[in-house]
């Protein structure tokens, strides 16, 4: 095991805050992971899998047992985790300026196409091993300026190179589900079986540019971009959301985390064998997930457990007016898992009440949360 602890100035004049990566196995081996929890540092389940996931790798490294590389990044965003605002920890949003942290992770298909054009071949793996050195130097063409492009730059510069990334979060409650591209899902659809995900929402681009999309989006897009010459998906990627904010607990951690080794074995990462189960449900376009919205403001409650299949027309959430009791239900217009809700009780208008993961696409634009 290496640990590397990556430093940086922080927002403020003066501070400093720290990322550590561990790296287990011969740096150069393949297949190579890579893994990391609390991007949004206000979701605990991730950060607990992945430290998990760090001791089990140990102990797997010391008995012999890897094959490929893997890096692990237990707390991916120290910035966010010192976000507490009067005893409330606010770690998706930066106090800064508003943005997610999870979005608007630079986009190097460009700049890649540029360095690449002219130099691809017939055989893909040269052209893989072209990409990625490119790769490495488009990022490095570009000087970040504060902490929290500092921090994009040195999570996509660990991430970046790996065959596989898996980015772990959380939703406010919900059911194990995972996001992935089309094109990646025959090789997570093994990690959404053992990890028990009751959905797999897949988009070729969700928008925004999360994480998980900017390290394997250059692929798809050099793909498109140079049909003539074969170019593999050389990193892709998924974001896994570990059930809801306050799922965290070091038994269903260490299960969770056990599941993921599981699937470092499938991947061949690690010696062993596995049994797959069978999967608790089939992909959904993203496209086709409805965002339940609440049309006045209340006390919100829910008829219905997350995680329930649900049909068109059925109530899935209420709304009590706090002046006249009057409640106003919340239907369904699609049938499919509630995989998501918040973790809050009281709505305003507006407010997202929740996810159901249709089969039928019907939205367009950007897809994912704010
Ligand atoms: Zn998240």
């Amino acid at each position: 095991m290496h640990r590397h602890r990556f430093n940086f100035a922080g927002r403020g004049a003066g501070t400093k805050h720290s990322v550590t990566a561990f790296t287990f196995g011969d740096p150069d081996a393949r297949p190579h992971v890579h893994i990391q929890g609390g991007l949004h540092a206000d979701e605990g389940p991730g950060m607990m899998v992945a430290r998990l996931l760090a001791d089990l790798l140990a102990v797997a490294e010391k008995d012999g047992r890897m094959i490929g590389t893997l890096t692990v990044v237990p707390f991916a965003n120290s910035l966010g985790l010192g976000q507490i605002l009067h005893g409330d920890h606010a770690g998706r949003f930066d106090f800064y300026d508003g943005r997610n942290f999870n979005r608007d992770y630079p986009d190097l298909a460009e700049r890649v196409a540029a360095r690449v054009a002219h130099d691809l071949t017939l055989d893909e793996a040269a052209n893989r091993a072209l990409i990625r050195t490119a790769l490495s130097a488009a990022l490095q063409d570009h000087e970040p300026v504060g902490p929290v492009e500092t921090l994009r730059h040195h999570l996509m510069g660990c991430a970046m190179q790996a065959d596989v990334v898996l980015d772990l979060h959380c939703d406010g409650e919900a059911a194990m589900h995972l996001y992935t591209q089309p094109a990646a899902w025959p090789t997570f659809a093994p990690l959404a079986a053992l990890t028990g995900c009751r959905a797999a929402l897949l988009a070729e681009v969700s928008g925004g540019n999360p994480f998980d999309e900017a390290v394997s989006g250059p692929w798809t897009a050099l793909s498109a971009r140079f049909p003539d010459h074969p170019i593999p998906l050389g990193c892709i990627s998924t974001t896994l959301e570990l059930r809801g904010r306050s799922d965290v607990c070091r038994d269903m951690g260490m299960r969770d985390a056990q599941a993921i080794m599981d699937y470092l074995i499938w991947l061949g990462a690690l010696t062993g064998s596995v049994d797959l189960p069978d999967a608790a449900c089939a992909p959904t376009p993203l496209a086709g997930s409805e965002a339940l919205t609440a049309p006045v403001a209340g006390l919100l409650s829910y008829p219905v457990p997350v995680g329930t299949q649900v049909t068109a027309g059925q109530v899935v959430a209420e709304i009590t007016d706090l002046d006249t009791g009057t409640v106003t239900p919340v239907q369904a217009t699609t049938s499919g898992v509630f995989y998501a809700r918040p973790a809050t009780r009281i709505a305003e208008a507006g407010k997202r009440l929740g996810k159901i993961a249709g089969s039928v696409p019907f939205r367009d634009g950007a897809l994912l949360s704010p």
